[in-house]
């Protein structure tokens, strides 16, 4: 609406000085017609041809109008110039078939320009025209004109597209390339007139001159944008490794790098066809919409097996499933390039609908060739770097989950990592390792406890002593931590230093364990050798002096022979139990007679130690048990033997049976020196052996046996105790299913529990 206003407005105002131009500038006997049809038909080929010749890098095209209603303002005045102008750039507008309104616009703004400037020439001149003064006022009259067709485009560009694009257009330097040119080909027109009419037959030769190398200039333009923007696109494409940033991008460049209304980027793989789609209005400014999804692309499929290389398609006059294809997804044309990887094709560049003007038809298919090659190049890159990416993830995988400690060391001394199994046995975590030069915090040293700077490993790798291969550190915790290490030093690239690759196996239980066999070998052998001594010397003694002893004297060279060896058995037994329970070869199924095997363990501890009183309160009903009597035996005679041997000699130990619901109870209660809260779990490990006991010998391993078999059976076998007043440890079993017989027991060369029950009646014991 506004625009109609504008262009009346623009064609009341020219109407009105044309009239002032027809009729106050007098008529004279002017140009022939001849030479008004020459005339009307130069400024009709402008109007029409549309000359454009760019200035630098102006969106907006120099026109020379001026410079062929120069020559008819100069040769003609009145009302002829002002028709002639009329309908010479209206038969230009009706040869470019520009609509209505453009074309009253046109021919309204031209009659005004030309009607002015008529007016100002004849108005500046005086004498005729080869003088200077009419050389003047011909570049006045250039000079209106001009000025009235940028105030009059200005306007309108104003108007119809509101103020951003009122910015477009030419700038001062422009319109003065412009006005110029006008004024050369309108002198020059003038002034050839001047000599024959018929030469302004040269001015369309010079019109369509200009009109072809405009036409050149404005491709070679085009060229260079689009390229710029081909070359922006692969630049997206080398910048980023993401195809998340580069594939927007790069459509979007595409897109207006060859003036297309879409671009799609259509990827087959594994997983479906992902189709990238870029699609919008061409002008540069605007946002076009970009869009990624997975689905079957039935026209990238056809092509796929039929394209080699790129292509143009068109849905028009085409019957192949192509053209058919491209149709219905609504485009008319398409450039497509097979994205070809290893004699396959992994994907497809669809261009739809040319917009641009000018031409690039037959470099579109070289560019879009070199774009695809590109584009794979991209895809293999990610590929390549989502392949790495994934050995590296797994690297970082193995070495967190590793129980292994791996840590690696610069030349400077900094770690560079620290995996979990080493967070896991110092306490140090990566974040408070890595970036830092802190090993030191470890205190480490070797294993005869010098300090080691591992820091400094780049002087001591090659140096004679080398890298300890055991190294004591201090925990977070402040626990003395046990490494077993092996170093590999790696040649570093030009720019980073060797770096040291430690793996940290913890090897402190290992190193413990190794420390407890090595006293338990020392402990074992002592007590084996122990009891060997008043064995051997009460044998002799009764083989040399047996028959000059007396009864009582006999009787207590038996006896210590006994104890020794009853001791001497209970260690071997002890020994061979804890050995199978380590193999796992330990069997318990059967069932036993707890009343029977405690009785026969009593009177047989009692054989031995006679100046012991044990008091036995046995259960008021049968207790059998699920499990091996022989295992029983073993439980009870440790607990029985550590009761006697860490007590006081005056003092008695109980044993008493009892049933509580399912559960057989045997409990061992002594008045010795008891155990401390903190080692009353500790007690049950193997070799372990408590410092204020260490007077009475053992091998720490009676305990540990008692509990592994209680828990084989079933059960469990606990302490309780109160240090300086004794201690009770309970032995708990679960009770047989009832009508269950007892097993009779062969292992390890016991006689049967009845008979032996029977063969010792007669001894004594102390029973309550
Ligand atoms: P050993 O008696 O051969 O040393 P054990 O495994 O039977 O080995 O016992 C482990 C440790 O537990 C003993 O060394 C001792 O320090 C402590 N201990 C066991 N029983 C008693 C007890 N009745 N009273 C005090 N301390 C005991």
């Amino acid at each position: 609406m506004r625009l109609k206003a504008y262009v009346a407005a623009v064609a009341m105002v020219a109407a009105a000085v044309a009239a002032v131009a027809a009729f106050a500038v007098p008529m004279r006997a002017g140009a022939p017609i001849y030479a008004l049809v020459l005339l009307g038909g130069l400024i009709a080929t402008t109007e029409a041809v549309q000359v454009r010749f760019y200035h630098r890098d102006e969106v907006d095209a120099i026109n020379v109008m001026e410079g062929v209603l120069l020559p008819l303002l100069a040769v003609t005045r009145g009302w002829p110039l002002v028709v002639t102008a009329a309908v010479a750039v209206l038969a230009g507008d009706l040869l470019r078939r520009n609509n209505v309104l453009k074309s009253v616009f046109n021919v309204s703004q031209w009659v005004l320009a030309v009607s002015l400037g008529s007016l100002v020439f004849h108005a500046m001149r005086s004498g005729s025209l080869p003088s200077a003064a009419g050389v003047g006022a011909l570049v006045l009259a250039v000079l209106v004109m001009s000025a009235v067709n940028i105030v009059a485009m200005a306007g309108v560009l104003t108007v119809a597209a509101g103020k951003r694009d009122a910015n477009k257009g030419l700038a001062l330097s422009g319109h003065v390339v412009g006005i110029a040119a006008s004024l050369v080909i309108g002198v020059c027109l003038t002034a050839t007139y001047r000599w024959t009419p018929w030469t302004l037959a040269i001015g369309f030769l010079l019109i369509a001159g200009m009109h072809l190398t405009g036409r050149s200039y404005a491709a070679v333009r085009a060229d260079r944008a689009r390229l710029e923007g081909l070359q922006r696109a692969t630049h997206a494409l080398a910048a980023s490794l993401e195809p998340v940033d580069a594939i927007p991008v790069f459509l979007a460049e595409a897109r207006i790098g060859f003036e297309v209304r879409a671009v799609q980027l259509v990827l087959f793989g594994e997983r479906g066809t992902t189709v990238h789609t870029c699609a919008g209005p061409v002008d540069g400014e605007d946002v076009a919409t970009y869009s990624v999804s997975v689905q079957p692309h039935a026209l990238a499929d056809v092509l796929a097996d039929s394209l080699y290389e790129p292509a143009h398609l068109s849905a028009v006059g085409d019957a192949s499933a192509a053209a058919r294809e491209l149709a219905a997804i609504g485009h008319q044309r398409a450039l497509a390039a097979p994205l070809r990887s290893g004699g396959e094709t992994i994907g497809m560049l669809l261009l739809f609908d040319h917009t641009g003007m000018e031409g690039f038809e037959t470099g579109e298919l070289t560019i879009a060739a070199a774009l695809s090659r590109e584009l794979v190049g991209f895809l293999q890159r990610v590929e390549l770097l989502a392949a790495v990416e994934g050995e590296r993830r797994k690297l970082t995988d193995i070495l967190e989950s590793t129980s292994d400690g791996i840590l690696t060391i610069g030349a400077d001394g900094t770690l560079t990592s620290w995996n979990a199994g080493l967070a896991a046995s110092t306490g140090y975590t990566a974040d408070e390792m890595v970036g830092t030069r802190h090993f030191g915090l470890l205190r480490p040293r070797d294993a005869a406890g010098r300090d080691v700077l591992i820091e400094r490993w780049v002087e001591q790798i090659d140096s004679s002593t080398g890298m300890p291969q055991e190294l004591q550190v201090v925990s977070s915790a402040g626990q003395t931590v046990w490494l077993s290490c092996s170093y590999s030093r790696i040649a570093g690239g030009e720019d980073t230093g060797d770096v040291l690759v430690v793996v940290a196996r913890n090897i402190t239980q290992a190193r413990e364990l190794e420390r407890l066999k090595d006293d338990f070998v020392a402990v074992v052998s002592h007590e084996l050798r122990t009891p060997l001594v008043p064995i051997k010397g009460w044998a002799q003694t009764l083989l040399n002096r047996g028959d000059r002893l007396s009864d009582d004297q006999r009787r207590t060279a038996v006896q210590s022979i006994l104890a020794q060896a009853q001791k001497l058995e209970s260690l071997v037994l002890n020994i061979l139990e804890a050995s199978r329970i380590e193999a796992g070869r330990a069997d318990g199924d059967g069932i036993a007679d707890v009343g029977a095997v405690v009785v026969r363990i009593v009177e047989d501890s009692l054989a031995s130690r006679p100046d012991r009183v044990v008091r036995l309160r046995p259960a008021a009903v049968p207790c059998n048990v699920r499990g091996s009597a022989v295992w029983v035996e073993r439980a009870v005679s440790n607990l029985l033997a550590n009761a006697i041997k860490y007590s006081p000699d005056d003092e008695p130990v109980d044993v008493a049976i009892s049933v509580d619901g399912d559960a057989v109870l045997v409990s061992v209660t002594d008045r010795g020196p008891g155990i401390a809260a903190d080692a009353q779990e500790r007690i049950f490990e193997r070799f372990e052996r408590l410092e204020e006991t260490r007077k009475q010998t053992g091998t720490g391993l009676g305990l540990y046996i008692t509990r592994r078999l209680a828990r084989a059976m079933g059960g469990e076998v606990t302490v309780s105790s109160v240090p300086g007043a004794g201690s009770t440890f309970v032995l708990r079993l679960p009770v047989a299913p009832v009508g269950s017989v007892p097993t009779s027991v062969d292992a390890t060369g016991s006689a049967m529990p009845e008979q032996r029950s029977k063969l010792r009646a007669a001894n004594v014991v102390n029973l309550r």
